[in-house]
Protein backbone atom coordinates (compact mmCIF):
# COMPACT_ATOMS: atom_id res chain seq x y z
CA UNK A 1 0.00 0.00 0.00
CA UNK A 2 1.34 3.74 -0.47
CA UNK A 3 0.29 6.81 1.68
CA UNK A 4 -1.86 8.69 -1.31
CA UNK A 5 -0.04 12.05 0.39
CA UNK A 6 3.28 10.56 -0.06
CA UNK A 7 2.39 10.88 -4.06
CA UNK A 8 3.77 12.83 -6.66
CA UNK A 9 1.74 15.77 -7.83
CA UNK A 10 0.99 13.95 -11.05
CA UNK A 11 0.21 10.52 -9.92
CA UNK A 12 -1.78 11.79 -6.93
CA UNK A 13 -4.07 14.31 -9.65
CA UNK A 14 -4.29 10.58 -11.69
CA UNK A 15 -6.19 8.85 -8.63
CA UNK A 16 -8.40 11.75 -7.88
CA UNK A 17 -9.21 11.90 -11.74
CA UNK A 18 -10.01 7.89 -11.57
CA UNK A 19 -12.24 8.44 -8.07
CA UNK A 20 -13.88 11.49 -9.93
CA UNK A 21 -14.85 9.13 -13.45
CA UNK A 22 -15.66 6.65 -11.11
CA UNK A 23 -19.18 8.73 -10.68
CA UNK A 24 -20.12 8.35 -14.41
CA UNK A 25 -19.93 4.39 -14.65
CA UNK A 26 -22.53 3.14 -16.71
CA UNK A 27 -23.23 0.08 -13.97
CA UNK A 28 -26.98 -0.72 -13.66
CA UNK A 29 -26.24 -4.61 -13.74
CA UNK A 30 -24.19 -4.74 -11.02
CA UNK A 31 -23.38 -1.32 -9.35
CA UNK A 32 -20.06 -2.00 -9.19
CA UNK A 33 -18.65 1.47 -10.59
CA UNK A 34 -14.85 1.49 -11.85
CA UNK A 35 -12.75 4.95 -12.93
CA UNK A 36 -9.86 4.74 -14.60
CA UNK A 37 -7.77 7.60 -15.32
CA UNK A 38 -4.64 7.10 -17.72
CA UNK A 39 -1.79 9.68 -18.26
CA UNK A 40 0.49 9.44 -21.38
CA UNK A 41 4.07 9.68 -22.30
CA UNK A 42 3.14 13.98 -22.75
CA UNK A 43 1.67 14.57 -19.12
CA UNK A 44 -1.76 14.22 -20.99
CA UNK A 45 -5.02 12.70 -18.83
CA UNK A 46 -7.33 10.56 -20.25
CA UNK A 47 -10.44 8.82 -18.43
CA UNK A 48 -12.38 5.85 -18.87
CA UNK A 49 -15.45 4.20 -16.58
CA UNK A 50 -17.46 0.90 -17.31
CA UNK A 51 -19.88 0.67 -19.08
CA UNK A 52 -22.25 -2.33 -18.91
CA UNK A 53 -24.35 -4.18 -21.17
CA UNK A 54 -28.21 -5.73 -20.86
CA UNK A 55 -25.97 -8.43 -22.90
CA UNK A 56 -23.61 -9.00 -20.41
CA UNK A 57 -20.71 -9.92 -22.34
CA UNK A 58 -20.52 -6.89 -24.25
CA UNK A 59 -19.63 -4.64 -21.06
CA UNK A 60 -16.42 -2.18 -21.23
CA UNK A 61 -14.02 -2.28 -18.51
CA UNK A 62 -12.93 1.18 -17.18
CA UNK A 63 -9.24 0.57 -18.14
CA UNK A 64 -10.34 -0.02 -21.58
CA UNK A 65 -13.02 2.59 -22.00
CA UNK A 66 -9.95 5.17 -21.03
CA UNK A 67 -7.62 3.19 -23.73
CA UNK A 68 -10.19 3.90 -26.18
CA UNK A 69 -10.39 7.77 -25.38
CA UNK A 70 -6.53 8.22 -25.56
CA UNK A 71 -6.23 6.68 -28.70
CA UNK A 72 -9.34 8.70 -30.18
CA UNK A 73 -7.41 11.71 -29.25
CA UNK A 74 -4.14 10.78 -30.41
CA UNK A 75 -2.11 9.24 -27.46
CA UNK A 76 -0.95 5.78 -27.64
CA UNK A 77 2.00 5.79 -25.47
CA UNK A 78 1.51 5.63 -21.82
CA UNK A 79 3.12 5.66 -18.90
CA UNK A 80 0.54 4.96 -15.51
CA UNK A 81 -3.28 4.15 -14.96
CA UNK A 82 -5.27 4.56 -11.39
CA UNK A 83 -7.99 2.41 -11.30
CA UNK A 84 -10.78 3.64 -8.97
CA UNK A 85 -12.91 0.62 -7.62
CA UNK A 86 -15.99 -0.08 -4.46
CA UNK A 87 -15.03 -1.46 -1.50
CA UNK A 88 -11.44 -1.16 0.33
CA UNK A 89 -10.91 -5.29 0.63
CA UNK A 90 -10.08 -6.94 -1.68
CA UNK A 91 -7.72 -4.77 -4.09
CA UNK A 92 -9.69 -4.33 -7.53
CA UNK A 93 -7.43 -5.74 -10.29
CA UNK A 94 -7.50 -5.03 -13.40
CA UNK A 95 -8.93 -8.29 -15.77
CA UNK A 96 -6.66 -9.98 -18.21
CA UNK A 97 -8.27 -8.26 -21.59
CA UNK A 98 -7.39 -5.09 -20.03
CA UNK A 99 -3.78 -6.00 -18.59
CA UNK A 100 -3.25 -7.54 -22.36
CA UNK A 101 -4.80 -4.21 -24.02
CA UNK A 102 -2.91 -2.24 -21.70
CA UNK A 103 0.23 -3.65 -22.79
CA UNK A 104 -0.51 -2.46 -26.51
CA UNK A 105 0.30 1.15 -25.07
CA UNK A 106 2.60 0.58 -22.13
CA UNK A 107 4.44 -2.53 -21.50
CA UNK A 108 5.90 -1.48 -18.60
CA UNK A 109 3.04 0.54 -16.93
CA UNK A 110 2.46 2.38 -13.66
CA UNK A 111 -0.51 0.85 -12.33
CA UNK A 112 -1.76 2.75 -9.38
CA UNK A 113 -4.77 0.57 -7.28
CA UNK A 114 -7.45 3.26 -5.63
CA UNK A 115 -10.41 1.69 -3.01
CA UNK A 116 -13.36 3.77 -2.21
CA UNK A 117 -12.30 5.05 0.81
CA UNK A 118 -8.76 6.35 -1.35
CA UNK A 119 -6.09 3.73 0.34
CA UNK A 120 -3.34 3.35 -2.85
CA UNK A 121 -1.35 0.13 -3.74
CA UNK A 122 0.79 0.43 -6.75
CA UNK A 123 2.49 -2.13 -9.27
CA UNK A 124 3.18 -2.33 -12.48
CA UNK A 125 1.88 -4.03 -15.77
CA UNK A 126 4.92 -6.01 -16.32
CA UNK A 127 4.48 -7.18 -12.97
CA UNK A 128 0.59 -8.11 -13.32
CA UNK A 129 1.14 -9.72 -16.57
CA UNK A 130 5.12 -11.03 -17.19
CA UNK A 131 4.42 -12.84 -20.31
CA UNK A 132 2.28 -10.29 -22.67
CA UNK A 133 1.55 -10.73 -26.31
CA UNK A 134 3.33 -8.59 -29.18
CA UNK A 135 2.84 -9.56 -32.39
CA UNK A 136 5.62 -11.30 -33.88
CA UNK A 137 8.00 -8.97 -35.80
CA UNK A 138 6.09 -5.65 -35.23
CA UNK A 139 7.59 -3.20 -33.47
CA UNK A 140 3.95 -2.19 -32.56
CA UNK A 141 2.80 -2.29 -28.93
CA UNK A 142 6.79 -2.32 -27.67
ZN1 LIG B 1 -11.04 -5.28 -17.66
Amino acid sequence: MVEPNSLDPQDRLLVEEARRIRERAYSPYSNFAVGAALRATDGSVHVGCNVENASFGLTLCAERSAVVSAVAQGCQQFEAIAIAAPGDDPWVWPCGACRQVLAEFGPNLTVFLVSESGKVARSTLLELLPHQFHFPGSEAGK
